[in-house]
């Protein structure tokens, strides 16, 4: 089953009618649903029954990748003229959050892999998104991105790698750490410095697209707390020459701002998947606290356990709510960079909180492996520093509520 099928099988409507109507939606509310379903019924059968083995072995998921093809994940967000799905940003988070609430670490694969698409997508030439997207699209070509470095992470400007630029394109020197997708996916888009001496800083910073082994090369996996499974490597990028077609919209000096103009749908993802993460902990924390009896009766009737489930539930759906506000602003063209910052913050501390309530709740059977609930735990705090840190995210959203609201 490839993209195209996928489609078919999500919509009620044969895509050729659909895409002949130009100003109509190409996915309709009951699209939406049967793509859910299949999400549903696919997190179900096979991502749930398989997440503990394979994030306490750190393992991993191959066949996920394949079926994720199958289902079109890979071209999710990318526009049908790539043979994506084109999906909108509101349907593809409640994807995200689906898969987040069974386990988070699988979403990583394409999500990582569609900011770097979605940045060609904007950004790229005619000829990059020809070449790039419809491989990336099937799944043939998967990748991430690679901005942090050793010594730079929020401060992006700080970084150290270099393309400087001879006859045969350009010479990519550097190190890169953290950078998902890096060891079982074969691309990248790699963040350089074009020019070190430029001012402000942000001008002389270029980003390169490149397959793997030609531009870079992976010199260690990493061992983490949690989002286990899911490659995170350290590359060193050692005088390795790349053609000037790998120079993303071709001119260089435009590279912070391309990789930023992919923050707000950046941020509506790891929304959803701190969304998914409590979702998923407050569903097992439910269910738990009605089979777990002290005193004569299930924990679920004592008040004190009564009062963490209610606050837990009303957090989920407030960040529901808010990823919502923030996807259908974003799909309908709208500024949405606020609402989608606010939506990151609150989503992914209602993770760390609801995997820390579901904790308690679970007693001491949350320090237990054969429980779920410690992944979660594990997993949910990474949402909170990936996409832009949540000190700077509050920050950011405070200096645009204040240019907002100037007197
Ligand atoms: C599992 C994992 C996967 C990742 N995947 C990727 C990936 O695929 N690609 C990629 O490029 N990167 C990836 N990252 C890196 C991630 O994006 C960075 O860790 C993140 O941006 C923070 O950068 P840093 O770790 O250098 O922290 P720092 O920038 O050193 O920040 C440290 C602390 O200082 C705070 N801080 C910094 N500056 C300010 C300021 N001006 N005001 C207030 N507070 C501030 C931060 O909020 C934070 O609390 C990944 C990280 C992890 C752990």
């Amino acid at each position: 089953m490839g993209t195209e099928r996928s489609r078919q099988e999500f919509s009620n409507q044969e895509p050729s009618a659909k895409e002949q109507a130009k100003d109509e939606p190409i996915w309709t509310t009951e699209d939406e649903n049967a793509i859910l379903d299949t999400i549903d019924k696919w997190v179900g059968n096979d991502v749930a029954p398989i997440a503990r083995e394979y994030d306490q072995e750190d393992k991993y998921p191959h066949q996920l990748v394949e079926q994720m093809k199958e289902l079109g994940l890979f071209g999710a967000t990318i526009s049908p003229d790539y043979g994506g799905l084109g999906l909108p940003a509101a349907t593809y988070a409640k994807i995200v959050t689906r898969v987040s609430a069974a386990w988070m670490a699988p979403s990583g694969i394409f999500n990582s892999h569609l900011i770097m698409a979605s940045a060609i997508e904007r950004c790229g030439t005619d000829e990059q998104k020809s070449e790039w997207l419809p491989a990336m699209a099937s799944g043939e070509l998967r990748g991430g991105i690679a901005l942090t470095e050793p010594d730079a992470g929020t401060d992006l400007q700080a970084i150290k790698t270099r393309a400087d630029k001879n006859p045969d394109g350009y010479l990519l020197n550097g190190t890169k750490t953290w950078i998902t997708n890096s060891l079982y996916g074969n691309c990248l888009m790699v963040l350089a410095k074009t020019d070190v001496n430029a001012q402000p800083r942000h001008k002389g910073m270029s980003a390169f697209i490149c397959k793997k082994d030609e531009g870079y090369e992976v010199s260690k996996k990493l061992t983490k707390l949690g989002y286990r499974s899911i490659d995170s490597c350290e590359l060193v990028l050692d005088n390795r020459q790349i053609s000037e077609t790998a120079l993303l919209g071709g001119v260089e000096g435009n590279g912070l701002q391309q990789v930023l103009g992919g923050l707000e749908l950046g941020r509506i993802n790891v929304a959803a998947r701190g969304a998914g993460i409590a979702e998923g902990a407050l569903k097992m924390a439910t269910r738990y606290a009605q089979q777990r009896s002290t005193f004569g009766k299930a924990i679920a009737q004592h008040q004190a356990i009564q009062l963490k489930l209610g606050e837990m539930a009303a957090k989920v759906e407030a960040s529901k709510l808010l990823i919502k506000d923030a996807a259908n602003r974003f799909d309908q063209g709208e500024r949405c960079d606020m609402e989608a910052g606010m939506a990151k913050y609150f989503a992914t501390e209602t993770g760390v909180y609801c995997a820390q309530e579901a904790m308690r709740i679970f007693g001491g059977y949350s320090y237990s492996t054969e429980y779920e609930i410690e992944r979660f735990y594990r997993d949910a705090m990474l949402m909170c520093i990936g996409e832009g840190t949540n000190e700077m995210q509050r920050i950011i959203i405070a200096k645009q509520y204040i240019d907002r609201n100037r007197i």
